[in-house]
């Protein structure tokens, strides 16, 4: 009876260690493109404020596959911008301040880079600058967040082909005299500082810098900046037969959770959640996309609390209520859509999504 046992186990273990190799290269978690789109911090109350908040059905509902990550930097309890935005480029966890380097400052390569080294086209939207910590990230390499002018010089040698965001003074106003409007322009990166384009040759390059530093805000009179870049660049980053990489990220969000401005934030989140959807249409249609969709942390201890009246709760209102003027150390939420969607399900590292993301892009 032991050796049969014994001999059962034996097997069981012989099949559990085979049955990897059996079942493996499912073909559909490959994606040909990702789309990674984060709303800087935006957490759990932040994204419920849609529900609340808006007439239309939010695209967040549209997902299947949701998870959470943890996303503490090194050192600290609480991550910048900087540090989370790193750790899903690089799949490195770093310090606070960190623009695509490691704990010891080392250059590490981002997913990005990769994709543009396998001749996949590369784009970066943000509604700040797009040297500001989170787009930066993805391309550049610097040891302290605040160096805007270095972020853009590390921009000029990118291999990105679809900008857009603000950042205009960091490449035409600089400190050490240089013009890189120009130098990209020399490059020939068709640079604008008016206004988004609605055709793009499909040869070309495009630099979008619609501000000296940040865009308006939502309720500061961006109009729809964001849904309307990330479908044009869409289109134009699809052009390309091996695929593409792009990073939108909804930048205000945190911004009107520093400020505890309710109304400023919730109009971004607003925003934000049509360009997912413009993410998710593409995805639809095209069935070869991931689209993943998070944030760097929370912002503000937002919270959909009951209207308070002559001090008794009433739950049948909300008042927007803040409990910081800083970050937050929630878990935050993930979002995937599309082949390798369900790798995103479950409680892991914010770095982690990196790899969850390399592993659906390679192979
Ligand atoms: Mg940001
Ligand atoms: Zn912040």
């Amino acid at each position: 009876m032991k050796f049969l046992n014994q001999a059962f186990f034996f097997s069981l273990v012989f099949i559990i260690s085979c049955s990897p190799k059996i079942n493996k290269t499912p073909s559909s978690s490959q994606a040909k493109n990702i789309i990674l789109l984060i709303g800087d911090g935006m957490g759990i109350a932040q994204l419920s404020s849609v529900y609340y908040y808006s007439d239309q059905t939010s695209n967040f509902s549209r997902f299947k596959h949701i998870g959470l990550h943890q996303n503490q930097p090194v050192g600290m309890k609480i991550t910048d911008s900087a540090a989370g935005a790193t750790a899903f480029s690089t799949g490195y966890k770093s310090y606070n301040a960190a623009i695509g380097v490691d704990k010891d400052t080392i250059p590490r390569e981002t997913i990005l880079e990769w994709a543009a080294k396998n001749s996949k086209r590369t784009g970066v939207i943000a509604t700040s600058s797009i040297t500001h910590a989170t787009p930066a990230s993805f391309y550049a390499h610097v040891a302290n967040r605040n160096s805007h002018e270095d972020i853009a010089q590390d921009f000029v040698d990118t291999p990105v082909d679809f900008a857009a965001g603000g950042g205009l003074t960091y490449f035409a106003k600089r400190t050490d005299g240089q013009n890189l409007v120009e130098v990209l322009e020399s490059k020939g990166v068709v640079v604008e500082t008016k206004k988004l384009n609605n055709e793009h040759l499909p040869n070309n390059k495009y630099t979008y810098l619609l501000g000296s530093d940040s865009l308006h805000s939502k309720v500061g009179g961006r109009d729809d900046f964001l849904p309307k870049s990330t479908e044009l660049a869409i289109n134009f980053l699809s052009k390309n037969k091996d695929g593409f990489f792009l990073m939108v990220e909804g930048s205000q969000i945190d911004w009107g959770g520093h400020s505890n401005k309710a109304d400023f934030l919730i109009e971004e989140v607003k925003d934000f959640d049509l360009a997912v959807g413009k993410a998710l249409d593409f995805a639809k249609k095209d069935g070869n996309t991931l689209v993943v969709v998070t944030a760097d942390h929370e912002t503000g201890g937002f919270a959909l609390s009951a209207t308070e009246v002559f001090g008794q709760r009433n739950y049948g209102g909300i008042t927007p209520t803040f409990s910081t003027g800083g970050h937050t150390a929630s878990l935050i939420p993930v979002f995937a859509y599309g082949p390798g969607a369900e790798h995103f399900m479950g409680i892991y590292e914010n770095n982690e999504i990196f790899k969850k993301m390399m592993d659906s892009f390679k192979n």
